[in-house]
């Protein structure tokens, strides 16, 4: 029989980290580092049990459940590596401009019917300055606050000035996401069509209007375990309150077609660690959840993850709506639902 050596030290260090964040305290930067070190997986999954510990603490047995809608797809003009939207790239993602009113709502009414709580709209483009086309976003938006099915949420990258956040708010915005994506380090080998600075200010912007700021990134571009908990860290700075993660789901055509997986363990470890770091933010798993997780898709709560992407993402295809639903009644955790709700796990 084999006989696994676990490291003691390291367990009864997780263990007095875990009580410690468990009774309202918080790790500092370089115990946050020694937490994305770790590389035992026996002390990796007692990070991921005392990261469940702290989602049950802060969230409860709630998964919070969001959706977006591709409200204009293609031919962006950034240059981001990751992206099959960005028209530097040759990929078979969809083209089209800004969507008619009519796809928002069929994407509304098929939100409320999977019990989504927001309908993100999402956009590859630039960004948004005043003008006829921040209007035309208004005008969506606030359909979608009259409508009241879902909360409307938005993704319209980088914001010109405070009176185009303070405009999105007052059309009845909830949420807005705008993600570091990685470190101030990585982020430069990552785009460089805007910087990273781009990025803060927006969600300095959003913070000015008083819109909640979803703020995350995307793990396997390459970056060093230091690159996530830099990520991890600017996101507990900036207090934001949505945190997505991504992982990277490589199309061919972008420069990481041929990038190696991150091994679904690191992945969950990843999650766990956010979780210490950002024990009260909803950390929600998005973008390249199936591919790259396979059967362990389940173990993200267990990790410490509080909230799911469902139905499909902007350029590829996710598991079923009610996939998803009977992974979380299989495990007795509860989505938040908002509306009525017309899929059904199935017993
Ligand atoms: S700004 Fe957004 S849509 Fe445009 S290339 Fe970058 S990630 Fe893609």
């Amino acid at each position: 029989m084999t006989v696994i050596e676990v490291d003691g030290t390291t367990r009864v260090w997780l263990a007095r980290l875990g009580e410690r964040v468990l009774a309202g305290g918080e790790v500092t930067r370089e115990e946050a580092g020694r937490l994305f070190e770790i590389e035992s997986s026996a002390d990796i999954y007692d990070l991921m049990a005392w990261a469940n510990r702290i989602r049950e603490r802060y969230q409860g047995n709630r998964i919070h459940l969001c959706s977006i809608v591709n409200a204009k797809a293609g031919g962006c003009p950034e240059n981001c590596k990751f992206c099959a939207q960005s028209a530097f790239h040759q990929t078979e993602a969809p083209r089209y401009g800004f969507v008619d009113p009519e796809p928002v709502r069929a994407a509304a009414a098929e939100a409320e019917r999977n019990g989504v709580t927001a309908l993100g709209l999402v956009a590859a483009w630039r960004g948004l300055e005043e003008g006829p086309m921040l209007e035309e976003v208004c005008t969506r938006i606030e359909e979608l606050a009259r409508d009241g099915r879902v909360r409307p949420d938005a993704s319209l990258g980088i914001l010109a000035s405070q009176r185009v956040a303070d405009r999105l708010k007052a059309a009845g915005l909830a949420c807005y996401n705008h993600n570091l994506e990685t470190s101030r380090r990585f982020f430069p080998e990552q785009c460089s069509t805007h910087t990273y600075d781009d990025r803060l200010k927006t969600i300095g912007y959003l913070k000015g209007a008083g819109l909640k700021v979803c703020s995350g990134g995307i793990i396997g571009l390459g970056e060093t375990r230091v690159d996530r908990c830099e990520l991890a860290w600017a996101l507990r700075e900036l207090e934001v309150d949505f945190v997505p993660l991504n992982i990277l789901n490589p199309i061919p055509g972008t420069p990481y077609a041929d990038n190696p997986p991150v091994a679904p363990i690191e992945i969950l470890q990843t999650i766990a660690c956010f979780r210490f770091i950002l024990p009260r933010q909803e950390i929600m798993i998005a973008g390249g959840r199936a591919v790259n997780l396979r059967d362990t898709q389940s173990m993200v709560f267990l990790a410490g993850a509080s909230a799911l992407m469902v139905g499909n993402y902007l350029t590829t295809l996710n598991q079923p709506v009610a996939q998803d639903l009977q992974m979380l009644k299989d495990l007795r955790l509860d989505p938040e639902w908002s509306g009525s709700h017309g899929v059904e796990a199935t017993a």
